[in-house]
This record gives structure tokens, C-alpha cells and sequence, in this order.
């Protein structure tokens, strides 16, 4: 009758749907386990952001296969730095339509750079 469920309403601990990600650092030789992290923010790709931009504050490199998105503007000292393309391109565009600049998009995983705005450039 009485179904005692008196675990914590929060979300089910199922651990299969998400995995607790691992970060490694080879120039570290060390690898860390982010399930505290991970449990703590909810989200795992903030999880592995701040960890790895935490890492790089404090040792001046990032975690091995990470990179980040770097929106600089060519027009202003802003710029930002996102693990996420979605987020360094949004935060571009944002800029873009609210000053006009031109922003360079530096992509993690390779040279490419991308410019979101200025006057649109003919092709
Ligand atoms: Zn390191
Ligand atoms: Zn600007």
C-alpha cells in the first residue's frame, strides 16, 4: 500500500543514460573521473567545460582532445573561448547584430577559421 519511496525525487541515478566522463591529460599523465562534477552541474558537457577550462587556467593547457571555440572580434577586444561550436557561433552572431563587427571564428579541432558578419562579403 504505503510505498515508501523515499529516495531523493531527484532524477533517476540511472547511470546508463549518461556516462561520467573521464578527462585525461597526457601532458599531465593523469586522468581524472568528472562523476562529481558531473552529478553537481546536472549537465555533462558543463561538466567538462569548466573542468577543462579550469585546467588551463591552472596549467596553461587544455585536457587532451579538447579544444576550445575562440570568437574574436576583429573590431573590439572581445572574444570568447566555448567548447561548443553551437555556443562560440551563437555568441558570434549576438555580437554581430548588435555592433556590426566582424568576428572570426577560430574552429577546436582544426585551422579553419570562419567570419560570421561585417558587410556581407560578395562571394
Ligand atoms: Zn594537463
Ligand atoms: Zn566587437
Amino acid at each position: 500500500m504505503s510505498d515508501t519511496n523515499d529516495t531523493d525525487g531527484g532524477p533517476s541515478a540511472g547511470g546508463d543514460e549518461f556516462d561520467a566522463p573521464t578527462v585525461t591529460c597526457e601532458r599531465c599523465d593523469r586522468e581524472w573521473d568528472l562523476s562529481t562534477e558531473f552529478e553537481d552541474l546536472g549537465v555533462g558537457n558543463h561538466a567538462v567545460e569548466q573542468f577543462a577550462l579550469d585546467h588551463r587556467r591552472h596549467t596553461g593547457h587544455f585536457p587532451d582532445g579538447i579544444g576550445t571555440w575562440r570568437a574574436v572580434c576583429r573590431n573590439c577586444p572581445e572574444e570568447v573561448q566555448r567548447l561548443a561550436s553551437d555556443a562560440a557561433t551563437r555568441w558570434a552572431e549576438t555580437h554581430v547584430r548588435h555592433t556590426r563587427h566582424s568576428v572570426e571564428i577560430h574552429h577546436a579541432t582544426s585551422d579553419e577559421v570562419t567570419v560570421v558578419g561585417g558587410d556581407s562579403e560578395s562571394e
